[in-house]
């Protein structure tokens, strides 16, 4: 029997570094609203400071050039990287380029004649040489992706795709994305789609825009993090740039969205740390109606239960990145959407205690808090909403249940088959008396 929740001490090290690093290097940046090219030049060298610290593209295996670590250590890193709007770039695992280089090594594994791919794409995204996007939703089709209308027609060489996506994040600055497609328009539900790569500036590819959002409400195009609408119109690209075979693009979208799913609620533990304390360090400074706001009962509640929540999501974190590295994906599927509809309301309802407590300041840009909790919401929407990942969550527990008519915990019937089975015992007792 094992249990352990130490960290090695040399991991540990690695870990004080990066707290150091995202505090001093990354906090101050993250405040200001940098352009395309300003973030790649300052990036670059704060990019190059993780590599030689060891941490870059941690979540990858050393054979892709990552640090190999597992889920755990991983899981704590995150906790650190989640902090600010920048580190996950400066630390290789920006979404979704980091699932994108676990979908074309998956790929390459599952199709060796793919492998030119790593050259071509694989490698410099690794890099961080060029940037990716993830083209599936659809504005008819989201949360069910066995609705997705885009389709590729084979045409001798070429792949001939046509359809309509939104939400496609960082499209209008990615080199290369990847398009969620139905090939196979008569299989099973399941075995429809492919995933096919289109290079940016393919023709018939159109970003219509970058959609506002709560997250940037002001119209925008050509941002990093945005979120595009794209038209895709007889757009030909070989054959070749499918990823992995035909037919399995919902099994790889499953791979990849399971290890990037506990990523994010791995990162939204930093970010409710960060959040969490800015709710501790203001009821401590400020003071109304005869005291600090640290002495009144609700702020303490608040507080008490801002570290409950926080502590139960990351041990349910924790354990499931302990199942991901000891029993596979597979075997944490449940617990990864535990974490994410659970990891997500505790991300909000940290961020809500804290912009209160601040009161105006707190709906202010003089705080990252406002932006904090305009991103927070989309948490509970994207790579699966709440009210989907809790539905899977029943159902894989229901599995494990059999109807009864009887409640099994029925008391008259528990004590007639005890008074059945422990008769003599009863009768010698009653003739004792
Ligand atoms: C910030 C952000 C980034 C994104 N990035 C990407 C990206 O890079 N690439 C990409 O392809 N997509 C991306 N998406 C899209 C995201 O994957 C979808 O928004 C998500 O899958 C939900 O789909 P939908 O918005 O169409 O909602 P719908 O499918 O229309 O669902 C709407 C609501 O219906 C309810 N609902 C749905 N199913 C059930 C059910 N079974 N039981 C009960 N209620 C249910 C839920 O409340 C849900 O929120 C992103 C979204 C956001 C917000």
């Amino acid at each position: 029997m094992a249990w352990d929740f130490s960290t090695d001490p040399e991991y540990q090290a690695k870990l004080d570094w990066a707290q150091d690093f995202v505090r001093d290097e990354l906090f101050p940046l993250d405040t200001l609203d940098l352009t395309e090219d300003q973030m790649n030049q300052l990036v670059r060298p704060l990019q190059a400071r993780v590599k030689e610290a060891g941490l870059w593209a941690a979540h990858l295996p050393p054979a892709l050039g990552g640090g190999g670590f597992g889920q755990v250590k991983l899981g704590l890193l995150h906790e650190i990287v989640g902090q600010s709007r920048l580190a996950p770039l400066v630390f290789g695992n920006n979404a979704p380029d980091s699932g994108n280089a676990e979908l074309l090594a998956l790929g390459i594994e599952q199709a060796p004649d793919s492998e030119w791919q790593r050259q071509r794409w694989l490698q410099p995204l690794l890099d961080g040489d060029i940037r990716s996007a993830f083209s599936m939703t659809e504005p008819g089709a989201g949360s069910d992706p066995t609705l997705l209308s885009t389709t590729a027609v084979r045409d001798g060489d070429e792949w001939v795709i046509n359809g309509h996506k939104w939400f496609t994040s960082h499209g209008s600055v990615a080199d290369i994305l990847i398009v969620m497609v139905v090939t196979d328009p008569e299989a099973a539900p399941h075995q429809r789609s492919s995933m096919i790569v289109v290079p940016a500036g393919t023709p018939g590819v159109t970003v219509l825009r970058d959609v506002p959002t709560m997250e940037h409400p002001e119209p925008h195009f050509g941002r990093f993090g945005a979120h595009s609408e794209i038209l895709y119109e007889n757009v030909r690209v070989p054959v070749e740039n499918l990823v992995g075979e035909q037919g399995k693009g919902f099994l790889l979208a499953q791979q990849r969205l399971g290890p990037g799913r506990i990523h994010h609620c791995m990162r939204w533990l930093g970010q409710s740390k960060r959040a969490f304390d800015m709710l501790c360090e203001r009821s401590l400074s400020r003071y109304a109606h005869g005291s600090n706001l640290s002495d009144k009962q609700t702020i303490q509640n608040w507080i008490a239960d801002s570290k409950a929540e926080m502590e139960a999501a990351r041990l349910l974190t924790l354990q499931a990145a302990w199942k991901m590295d000891t029993y596979g994906v597979k075997a944490a599927l449940t617990d990864i959407s535990l974490i994410k509809f659970y990891g997500a309301q505790v991300l909000y309802n940290v961020i809500d205690r804290a912009v209160q407590i601040h009161g105006a300041l707190g709906l202010t840009t003089d705080l990252p808090l406002e932006y904090m909790y305009r991103a927070a919401r989309a948490a509970r929407i994207y790579d699966g909403p709440d009210e989907v990942h809790r539905s899977t969550v029943a159902r894989r527990i229901l599995r494990e249940y059999e109807p009864s008519e009887v409640p099994s915990q029925h008391v008259p019937s528990m004590r007639a088959h005890a008074q059945e089975r422990f008769a003599d015992a009863l009768e010698l007792h009653t003739s004792n008396l």
